[in-house]
């Protein structure tokens, strides 16, 4: 199953720790606001990007990563 990986930009303070765990679907960035945000650089995973991205959650201070099942993508 593919799921879709969704951040709450609000809530994110730039940590770093969801690059860390997974680098190749997050990044953090400067985008003008208070805190460094993070970043997707894949929306959409499934298998071990998905295991990656849950891992990613888990680590998050501030719980802001959660991931929606994909029945079907266009
Ligand atoms: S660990 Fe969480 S709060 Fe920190 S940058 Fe990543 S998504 Fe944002």
């Amino acid at each position: 199953m593919r799921y879709r990986i969704c951040i709450d930009k609000d809530l994110c303070q730039g940590h770093g720790m969801c690059c860390a765990e997974a680098p190749r679907l997050f990044s953090v960035t400067d985008q003008g606001r208070l805190y460094d945000t993070v970043e997707l650089l894949s929306e959409i995973v499934e298998g071990e990007a998905y295991q990656q991205a849950i891992a990613a959650a888990e680590v998050c201070p501030n719980s802001v990563i959660t991931l929606v099942p994909v029945n079907e993508l266009p």
